[in-house]
This record gives C-alpha cells, structure tokens and sequence, in this order.
C-alpha cells in the first residue's frame, strides 16, 4: 500500500516540527510496511515571499491529489502588517474550505509523565483519554443572516440534516473502535437549532448498536471536563460550542506543543499541531515537536485506518517523557532538556524498542 501525503512545512517553527514528525512518519510506515511518497509545497508567509499568494492554486491541486496533508504552521512578525487576504492566516482559511474539511478532532489524552504536571488533580485527570468532534464549517460562524448596525448585532445559528448526519457518522464510527459512548453537547434547551441537531444525532445513533448515546448541555459540559474528565469518549458537538470545548479539553491535558488535531472532511484530510509558528523559538532546534508528531498517529488512525500504529506513536511519547526527557517548554526541575532532534531520536528509539518487545504479529495491520 502506499499513501501520498503533501507536506505544508509553513513559517517559523513549522519546517522543524513536520521534518521530525516526517522521520516518525517514515520510520512507523516501514514497521507496518506501508510506503509513503511525500511532496512538499509551501504556505503562509514563505509562500507570500516567493509567489505573492499564501497559498498558490498547485499547492492546493497537490493537496486534492493527496491522501492526507500535514501542516506545521504559518504566519510571523514579518508578514503582519499585510492585508487580510494575503496574510498567512488567510491560507489556512483556504485550504480547510477548499477541502471541505468540517470535521475538527482534538483529542485529549493525557500522557502518564504529565499527570502531575495539569492544573487538576492527578487523581482526577489519570487515565483521561477522549476526543473532540468539533463541526468546522457550519453554525453561528457561517449562518445568514449576519450583521451589526448601530442599535443591535446579529447572528444566525442553521444546521442542516445533511451537515449534522455526516459528523454525527464520524464521531459514531470512532467511538465504535474506543470505549463506545458518544456525548453530545448542545443547548437543546434554549436554542430550537440545538434541539434539531439532537433529533438529527438520535437517528443517526439508530444505526450504531454497540455505541451508548449521552446527551449534555453545553454549560454542564465544560463543567464537567474539569469535574470528571474520565467519563468522556467521543464528544460531538457545533461549531461554536466545540470551539470552547476543545480548548478546555486540550489545556487539562498539556501544553500548547504538545496538542494534535485532524481536520476531516468527505474526501480529504488534514493534519496539524494546534500551536502555531513561535517566531520567537524559530530555527533554533528548541521547538517541541510531540504535537506534529502525535498529529501523525492520527493521521495513521483517521487516514489510513492503522489503528496500532498511532497507538505504537502515542505510547512511545508517552515512555519518552516517563523516561524525564523534555523539550524546553515543558521541563520542570531534574527533567533531561533535549532539543527537537534529540527528541525525536529517542521517541524513534523508543517505537523501534517497543515495536520489538511486542509478539510478532501484535503490531499487524
Ligand atoms: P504560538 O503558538 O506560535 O506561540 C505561543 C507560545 O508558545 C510562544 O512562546 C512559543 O514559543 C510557544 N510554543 C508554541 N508552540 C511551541 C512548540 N511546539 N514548542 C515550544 N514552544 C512552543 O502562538 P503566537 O505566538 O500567538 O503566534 C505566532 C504566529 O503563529 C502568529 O503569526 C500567529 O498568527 C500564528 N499562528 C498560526 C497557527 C497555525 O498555523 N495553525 C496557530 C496559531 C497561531
């Protein structure tokens, strides 16, 4: 099997982080011995420097002609002062709606090196592991009409059945593989959209016997991510409602280098780091690169439907930090500090180390 993957390094830290995710990526695909033909094009603001455009029309054609896209990031100092459409931020607007990409997925997991590092409790935070479906490209963010005049503002929250079913299937599918439970947040007892999407997840439950069904509304959800992480899975929820979610499921969990996230769409695929491209760190080989690399193992997971091999990557992170070794941004006291390539090398060592303590066969496609 090979898989074509377009590689969109961006600005600042970005080109660090995807060449030590790319190492990973290679070395893993060899274990399960899948091939991986990459082809790199730019974006954000060295994109701009070289073609006037953060995005150029063949990057795009070589991302529609790929299996899956990772993306390190864009945007710095240098390009701030840019109209709106020409900054690099602007790509990445482009190329989530040129590929129709309306399912987020952050996961929040925490590895066991950091559980007393988290603003909760230990013992409410171990063992912690689920995972965010967020609607990207409907609800209040895009609904007409919208406005502000001088006396009032106003915004319009639509779902469609169609935009509602098709995450809904998602989020089922992968909780059908995990621990099988899909909450789904919404305000159903406030906003009519809310009580549509509800109506829409019920039937869309209808087909997935083996997946319990919770619903929550979005105030007790937050509130209950603090309070008791570990009784979430799979969390489906809108736009606006996943936007607030995600961020307080990522931050119980880790550092800003340390999160993931899959941007899915009917057809295509993106990977990134949530963090962005950290000029003041940039080129200096200190950047943490366990978010690009962890976007990886979902990519193995949601692309390629590997399952063990974004397992073999998590648990390799995770016995690399058990083992005290830390890029700068998350040391504490007595942790080993290593630089981007350092680490990447032990997590590296450490798959090839587990892959191997592992029956033949365990690790099979
Ligand atoms: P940032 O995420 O780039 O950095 C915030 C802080 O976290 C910085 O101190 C940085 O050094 C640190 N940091 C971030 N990622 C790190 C990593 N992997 N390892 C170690 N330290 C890390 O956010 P910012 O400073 O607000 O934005 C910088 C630029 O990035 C801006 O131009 C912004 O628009 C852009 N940005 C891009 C994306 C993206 O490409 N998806 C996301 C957010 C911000």
């Amino acid at each position: 099997m090979t898989y074509r993957i377009t590689l969109l390094p961006g600005d600042g830290i970005g080109p660090e982080v995807v060449s030590a995710a790319l190492k990973v990526m290679n070395f893993v695909a060899e274990k399960f011995n899948v091939s991986i033909q990459t082809q790199e094009r730019l974006i954000g603001g060295c994109s701009y420097d070289k073609f006037g455009s953060p995005l150029t029309d063949e990057a795009l054609q070589t991302c529609y002609d790929s299996d899956a896209v990772l993306l390190g990031a864009v945007g710095g100092y240098k390009w701030e002062n840019l109209p709106h459409n020409l900054k690099p931020e602007a790509a990445l607007l482009k190329l989530r709606k040129s590929l129709g990409l309306y399912t987020n997925i952050r996961p929040a997991k925490v590895y066991s090196a950091f559980v007393d590092s988290s603003s909760l409790k230990s013992e409410i935070l171990a063992g912690t592991d689920f995972v965010v479906f967020r609607e990207l490209t409907g609800g209040i963010y895009f609904g007409e009409p919208r406005g502000f005049d001088e006396e009032k503002g106003w915004n319009t929250m639509v779902y469609t059945k169609e935009e509602v079913e098709r995450i809904a299937h998602m989020a089922f599918k992968t909780a059908g593989h995990r621990k099988g439970v899909v909450t789904s947040v919404d305000k159903a007892n406030v906003l009519e959209c809310s009580q549509f999407w509800r109506n829409v997840v019920e039937e869309v439950a209808g087909s997935y016997s083996s997946v319990t069904l919770k619903h929550m509304y979005v105030d007790n959800a937050a509130m209950q991510i603090v309070r008791d992480p570990k009784q979430f899975d799979v969390i489906l929820t809108g736009n606006i409602f996943g936007d607030i979610i995600s961020d307080i499921a990522g931050m119980i969990t880790g550092s800003l280098g340390m999160l993931p996230s899959a941007s899915l769409g009917s057809k295509y695929a993106l990977y990134e780091p949530v963090h962005g491209s950290a000029p003041d760190i940039a080129g200096q080989n200190k950047a943490n690169p366990i978010a690009a690399i962890s976007s990886v193992a979902m990519m193995f997971e949601h692309s390629f439907g590997m399952t063990k091999a974004a397992e073999l990557i998590e648990t390799s992170i995770d016995k690399t930090l058990s083992q005290g070794y830390r890029t700068a941004d998350i040391a504490r006291k007595g942790d080993n500090i290593v630089d981007t390539e350092k680490i990447t090398s032990l997590i590296i060592q450490n798959i090839e180390s587990i892959y191997n303590e592992q029956a033949l066969g365990v690790f099979t496609l």
